[in-house]
């Protein structure tokens, strides 16, 4: 499918002796037909066309609207169209290669990060046939994120569109994160040094602020918070005066209660909060990322990680306690984003986090809306993604079946994914040119 096109650049390019973009040529109208449209802004249309031009949306209607001359026609007619999926907890640049005698972080530890960067295009093309089109990714070394959301913004690269964080703020700690030199950029101690660590992330180019209020990571489930309230709003109030977002990681309550008092705009992981934390989350609406699905990836590819059967134990020990917390707060009207928190071998699993949803009692449609309007909502982009409606970028995903009656249909039959315009998989054979 996207063949035709990039030999139409390379046609133009050749001929016209322009200075070649990466980018693809402007795409002509495209019209999609689906047999079921489920628009994320609380319709479902059956005979759906949505016609799409450059990478927007243009219209959305059904079967009796007109078709513009000359549109190429997607027949997508077998299939239920849902918006672009939001995966909002990612480490995109986090990858392994699977070679023998190898661990993933000991080897993304002994690698330069640009290469790891560049490898991770494999990350990027699996969460694509997740039916995400759209992630934040929370912390990366060497600004490999930036570059990794401008080379997919230029068309250099496929994948995702990318919020990105740069280094994510930590106290001094003898390990590296993420295969950063010891110590990282985004080491801070106390208010002014954290103040001027999520102003460097900033400057460098980061859309948000990460901070890590706790411990706890890969094999280590520990939830001891790190930083202080005091250094929470130091980064916060950096963050939100210079019109960026934060969010915070915490795997315990007592760094969850401080980086929701602090006003963070989502909290990472968060297991055992208590009952006035989410209260208190109700009143500030703040998101909720559980990253439930993350633990239990740790422990059933617990071999890859070299983690014994006791760490199994001990991570999914944390998944039931993150189930309970999550469940309770979606019962007291906590609004939640899905994150993966995805890494390394997990990429292709990024929306198994809405299994966990709807154990935690959501019905399918609220899963599916954690995964498109509220991460567009948490993202600041409410008003250009995780919707189907004109003026929105053009973020589509068939699905093969219903997936207002069973989340598995997200999670498993993704056949066709549109980003921006741009048919980025296709696992269908029936389209046809008008
Ligand atoms: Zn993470």
């Amino acid at each position: 499918m996207r063949a035709p096109r990039i030999s139409i650049v390379i046609l133009l390019c050749a001929t016209a002796l322009l200075p070649c973009r990466w980018s693809e040529a402007a795409a002509p109208t495209m019209a999609i037909r689906f047999g079921k449209l489920v628009d994320g802004a609380g319709k479902v249309l059956t005979n759906a066309i949505v016609i799409v031009e450059g990478d927007r949306i243009k219209s959305v209607g059904t079967g009796s609207s007109s078709i513009p001359t000359g549109a190429e026609i997607v027949d997508l007619r077998r299939y239920t169209g849902i918006p672009g999926l939001i995966d909002v907890h990612t480490h995109m640049t986090y990858y392994w290669d699977q070679s023998p005698g190898t661990r993933p972080w000991a080897q993304l530890g002994s690698r330069v990060p640009s290469m790891s960067m560049f490898l991770a295009q494999e990350n990027a093309r699996k969460t694509l046939e997740t039916g995400v089109t759209t992630v934040r990714n929370l912390h990366a070394p060497e600004y490999t994120d930036i570059a990794m959301r401008d080379l997919i913004k230029m068309g250099a690269m496929t994948g995702p569109r990318m919020f990105v964080s740069g280094y994510g703020l930590h106290v001094a700690s003898p390990s590296s994160r993420g295969g950063a030199p010891t110590p990282s950029r985004g080491q801070a101690n106390g208010v002014d040094e954290v103040a001027r660590a999520a102003r460097e992330q900033i400057a460098a180019g980061a859309d948000w602020v990460k901070m890590f209020g706790s411990t706890g990571s890969a094999q280590d489930v520990s939830g001891n918070q790190t930083y202080t309230f005091d250094e929470m709003k130091a980064a916060v109030e950096t963050a939100h005066k210079l019109r960026k977002r934060i969010a915070i990681h915490s795997y315990g309550p007592a760094g969850a209660r401080d980086a929701v008092r602090a006003g963070t705009d989502s909290v990472e992981h968060a297991t055992d909060m208590d009952d006035a934390t989410i209260a208190d989350m109700v009143s500030r609406k703040t998101f909720y990322v559980p990253t439930i699905d993350h633990n239990r990836y740790y422990a059933e590819y617990r071999n890859q990680f070299g983690y014994g059967p006791e760490v199994a134990d001990r991570l999914q020990d944390y998944v039931s306690r993150n189930l309970e917390t999550a469940r309770r707060a979606f019962k007291a009207g906590v609004r939640f984003a899905m994150g993966s928190d995805a890494v390394f071998t997990m990429f292709g699993q990024n929306t198994r986090e809405l299994g966990w949803f709807l154990k935690a009692g959501m019905t399918p449609e609220q899963a599916l809306a954690a995964a498109t309007t509220n991460g567009a909502a948490l993202l600041g982009m409410e008003n250009s993604l995780g919707s189907v409606l004109p003026g929105y970028y053009a973020d589509l995903v068939a699905v093969e079946g219903d997936p207002l009656s069973d989340i598995n249909v997200v999670i498993n039959n993704v056949r066709w994914v549109m980003k921006g315009g741009v048919v980025v998989v296709d696992k269908t054979k029936s389209r046809k040119t008008q």
